[in-house]
């Protein structure tokens, strides 16, 4: 085998789906590990699936994740799809246009390898429902096989609706050799005679993806395993066309923690939403790496490189990867850890504004501050509202078991009156300010510890844990921090 050469074919059909990410990035590593090229096809045969904007929406989630391709379709600095390398088009509509599965669909005619059926669907219907009655499995009987090319054509040139089908030879077995799965061997007698051209002339996915697979020189299929079943018409297809087939490798599906089929209606399932709750795109790359496939060593932070250094087909499970989002957290926890506390900033202030905690006017070192403050505790960007509510509030609640063990005590109210005297000293509050409160108020009145610190931290936030007090203080502000003490001074 020459250069490898390995594909990823969505569908235009809406968002990126995280399964669909995950089966982008492993070929994306195997192709980076092997000195290989990597290619984006569009398959949009299925027009009445296709969905506008998806094809942009699919380059950026993959433009987002670190996930670049040297062929195939990209988008120019104005938005426009656009199509670079020398095997396109790669979008399929172009293909049907330019004639390449009709051309294609002709060798096998020719040859003996597909005919047409001129079935009705009213046939197909009455077919189908007899043999379900009959508890066999649906498929096509092959009244139309015995109908020659001749006088097909002839019946076609006057206007006869058709479809074109594959014609697998009776009692013979196929074999698939799959890299992940191992060997399978199925016999013609339990398949169907494939629907190769559509009767809007259109290839079905599985004319097409031989096709395609074929002229682009792929030399490996990596994808789902949902297609592990179709893959037996493929295998025929490359062998009735006289082509060496790829190597095959079907990727264990993503499940949710039910073990389930990640569903829309239960689970995130487009990258998108993973994106507005705020995951990092190493963290969830990282993660998803991890779902089927795992390294040698226990190491599990693995950066991008790292990932192609380490990944192989070898290690990835045979069957379905779960999605577990707490882990997916705790990775990415780990990459916000990474971030400066300027970057971070950057990326908390969208979800701050949102929430309507702060305005575009914030100022930046205060956002610093509070990036800083809550970097080790934030999963996702999202989060950062939650557990920054109390600094934002008029208000803050204690609990009743709180203030029944902290700030119901004769000291609380003289802590209060120290704290406020402190405030009055100074025209606001900064981060030297913020450093030395504590121990100023601890001198006045005596008080240290546990007594001084929860009362404070409760009086203040609410709470009687929580982010570091200093910066507490200093995110707070003088007049918050004064309406807060105000309710404890007797
Ligand atoms: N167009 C198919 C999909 O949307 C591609 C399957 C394949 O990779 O062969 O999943």
């Amino acid at each position: 085998m020459g250069e490898f050469r390995l594909r990823f074919a969505p569908s235009p059909t809406g968002y990126l789906h995280i399964g669909g990410l995950r089966t982008a990035l492993y070929n994306f590593l195997f192709a980076r590990a092997n000195d290989g090229k990597f290619i984006l096809r569009i398959e949009d045969t299925d027009r009445t699936r296709f969905v506008e904007g998806a094809i942009e929406s699919l380059i950026n989630s993959l433009k987002w994740a670190g996930i670049d391709y040297d062929e195939g379709v990209f988008l120019d600095d104005s938005g426009n799809i656009i199509e670079k390398g020398d095997y396109g088009p790669y979008i399929q509509s172009e293909r049907q246009e330019k004639g390449i599965y009709g051309e294609y669909v002709d060798k096998l005619l020719e040859s003996g390898h597909a005919y047409h059926c001129f079935c009705s669907k009213d046939r197909l219907d009455h077919l189908r429902e007899h043999q379900k009655a009959d508890g066999l499995i649906p498929r096509y009987d092959g009244l139309c096989k015995s109908v020659s090319l001749e006088e097909a054509r002839k019946r076609v040139a006057d206007g006869e609706e058709y479809v074109i089908r594959l014609k697998l030879p009776t009692n013979t077995d196929i074999v698939v050799n799959d890299l992940v799965k191992g060997k399978i061997v199925i016999n013609t007698s339990d398949m169907d005679d494939q629907v190769l051209i559509k009767s809007d002339g259109f290839p079905t996915y599985h004319f097409a993806v031989v096709v395609d697979d074929h002229l682009m020189g792929i030399t490996h299929i990596v994808r789902g395993d949902e297609w592990l079943p179709s893959t037996p018409k493929h295998v025929y297809l490359y062998e009735a066309f006289g082509w060496e087939a790829p190597v095959f490798v079907h990727l264990p599906t993503v499940l949710n923690k039910e073990r389930k089929k990640l569903s829309k209606r239960n689970d995130d399932v487009s990258v998108d939403d993973f994106i507005e709750q705020g995951y990092l795109n190493e963290g969830l790359v990282n993660y998803l790496a991890l779902v089927g496939w795992s390294p040698e060593g226990n190491e599990e932070i693995l950066d991008m490189e790292n990932l192609i250094k380490e990944f192989s087909f070898e290690r990835v499970s045979k069957t379905g990867g779960i999605f577990d989002r707490d882990k997916l957290n705790w990775v990415n926890s780990h990459y916000i850890k990474n971030l400066d506390d300027e970057r971070l900033g950057e990326y908390l202030k969208p979800y701050l504004i949102k929430d309507n905690l702060i305005d575009d006017n914030y100022p930046s070192e205060k956002l610093n501050l509070l990036a800083s403050t809550f970097k080790d505790s934030l999963d996702r960007f999202m989060d950062i509202s939650e557990q920054s509510r109390f600094l934002f509030e008029d208000e803050v609640e204690i609990t009743e078991e709180d203030a029944k063990e902290y700030v119901s005590k004769d000291h609380v109210s003289e802590l209060a009156e120290a704290f406020k005297e402190e405030l009055n000293s100074v025209e606001e509050v900064d981060s030297e300010f913020a450093k030395k409160v504590m121990k100023n108020i601890q001198k006045k009145t005596g008080i240290k510890g546990k007594n001084l610190f929860m009362p404070v931290r409760a009086m203040l936030t609410g709470m009687v844990h929580g982010p570091e007090l200093v910066n507490v203080i200093e995110l707070l502000g003088k007049e918050k921090i004064l309406k807060r003490l105000d309710s404890f001074i007797k």
